[in-house]
């Protein structure tokens, strides 16, 4: 990172917080070191703040609502996110080389997803919160108006895979409705945080604000979702991070927001258009290399076009290429880390013990120079595991999916609701009944039928069941970080 010159105020490659409109170290000076896991080398170095520091950004939050961003309107507001949103597309290039960097995603991925949307969040609530309207009941002797308030401070907390991507999803409608952040990226992916602390301080947004805290989820993590003065908690993560989250948050009454885990079924059936459902659902299962809770992971097919599917499927993830994630035409880039690395290997294997069939993958491919220290592994197609195996049931959040025949509608619907999971499914068939019919019986918060991913930034979108509690986007974000008050007044 001190080579490319990527961070500025990070000259000798260690990334700072972001405290009351300054940069500063953790209090107990210590720090993490951060890899890009391509190559498995040291990029940059980030405070390993703690409690001390949160109590800082807390204190910074609470002098600003108290201050002039507390007085803002929503037309100042919304100019600060409009402006954000420039200074982010003016170093579109930057960004995207420092997720890349971080996350092993292909750059161009980065440069064509992840920042674009990150931009468009933050255009999409400046429009949101302008055209905003709230209720009025007017009853024969009284007037009922409603009114939405800012909640305080929120503890944004979000994972590795849609770094930039998912910030940017809670702190712009959360500063949108006027509160003020306290944002941990994930310890794995610090940088483009670091990177919006810059726009923030570079555009002269009031100090406070927006505030940013590096480390470690058990360490600072805990220690935001714990501090009283923190009044809401948006999160992102895994199912078991998010129990211990609502463990902590829901006794002290704090809003509370969580986006948790998936293992999203995509459904095949033989009416399919076979062509655009083989390209949709091999995209669906391999996104950044199977790391987005959205992901595909259980593909269910109609026995009759069963083989058809799975040979035309497997051609086309053989198309996959892991390699470098810097390079223009990369396809297929590099795990978050050895670690999840090695998981995502522990669960191929455990396929084959299970008595599946790997169609492709299941190995680490064989790259040359640096790259073959990368936490690299092949797109993996597995066949013949049961519904209910391990494989087929816990989420992986990498490149390991299962193909899983049946014979009927209630059959595919059985397997499809069979775990503990609700995020997202798909469903790929031209019979528009069947569509509304099998979407609508799906268990989970948001069905897409022969697309995947398609997103309007209007839309609620969250999960059921263990995949989490709440719902974001559009008027959703506006009312979770805000407090709707009612007033009536006797005429
Ligand atoms: P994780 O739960 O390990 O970490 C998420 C964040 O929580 C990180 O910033 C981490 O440092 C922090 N954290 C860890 N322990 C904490 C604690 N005790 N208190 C407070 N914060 C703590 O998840 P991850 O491995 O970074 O991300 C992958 C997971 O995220 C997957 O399960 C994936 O499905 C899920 N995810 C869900 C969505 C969604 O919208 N539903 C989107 C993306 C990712």
């Amino acid at each position: 990172v001190r080579e490319l010159g990527l961070l500025e105020h990070a000259s000798e490659g260690q990334v700072l917080n972001y405290i009351g409109g300054e940069f500063v170290p953790a209090q107990a000076g210590r720090w993490l070191e951060d890899l890009d896991p391509a190559r498995n080398r040291r990029i940059a170095s980030i405070p390993r703040s703690e409690s001390s520091d949160v109590d800082d950004a807390a204190n910074a939050a609470s002098e600003a609502r108290r201050g002039a961003w507390g007085q803002s309107g929503v037309g100042e507001r919304a100019d600060l996110l409009e402006a954000v949103a420039d200074k982010i597309e003016a170093r579109l290039d930057d960004f995207a080389r420092l997720e890349s960097l971080d996350t092993g995603k292909p750059f161009a991925l980065a440069r064509s997803v992840d920042i674009p949307r990150a931009v468009a969040n933050f255009r999409f609530f400046a429009g949101a919160v302008r055209h905003q309207s709230t209720g009025c009941h007017s009853m024969a002797n009284a007037l009922n108006y409603t009114v939405r308030k800012p909640v305080g401070t929120f503890g944004l907390i979000t994972p590795w895979n849609l770094p930039l991507y998912l910030l940017s999803w809670k702190t712009a409608p959360a500063l949108a409705m006027g509160n003020c952040v306290v944002a941990k990226p994930s310890e794995l992916t610090p940088l483009t945080a670091s990177a919006l602390a810059e726009v923030f301080s570079e555009i002269g947004a009031p100090a406070g604000c927006f505030n940013l805290v590096h480390g470690l989820g058990a360490e600072v993590g805990q220690a935001i979702v714990e501090h009283e003065d923190i009044t809401g908690i948006s999160f992102t993560g895994g199912t078991e991070t998010g129990k211990r989250v609502a463990a902590t948050a829901a006794p002290m009454f704090k809003k509370l927001s969580l986006e948790l885990g998936g293992k999203n079924p995509s459904i095949v059936f033989a009416d399919c258009d076979l062509e655009k459902t083989v390209e949709g659902v091999v995209r669906a299962a391999f996104a950044n290399q199977g790391q987005v809770c959205l992901c595909g992971s259980r593909i269910l097919v109609e026995r009759s076009i069963y083989d058809q599917f799975s040979a035309a499927f497997v051609e086309r993830v053989r198309e996959l290429r892991p390699g470098d994630p810097q390079q223009g035409d990369t396809n297929f880039g590099a795990l978050i880390s050895l670690g999840h690395r090695d998981k995502v290997e522990g669960y191929a294997k455990l396929a084959a013990e299970e008595g599946g069939e790997i169609l492709c993958g299941g190995k680490r491919p064989e790259l040359s120079g640096d790259l073959a220290e990368g936490a690299f592994f092949e797109p993996t197609v597995v066949a013949g595991l049961a519904p209910s195996s391990r494989c087929s049931t816990e989420e992986i959040f990498g490149p390991v999916v299962t193909l899983h025949p049946f014979d009927t509608e209630a059959e595919a619907l059985e397997i499809a609701n069979g775990v503990r999971y609700g995020l997202a499914a798909s469903v790929w068939t031209n019979d528009l009944t069947r569509a509304h019919r099998v979407s609508e019986a799906i268990e989970s918060g948001m069905v897409w039928v022969n697309t995947w991913l398609l997103r309007d930034l209007r839309v609620p979108f969250g999960g059921m069941k263990d995949s989490g509690v709440g719902r974001e986007g559009g008027r959703h974000s506006l009312e979770f970080f805000s407090e709707t008050r009612n007033i009536c007044i006797q005429l």
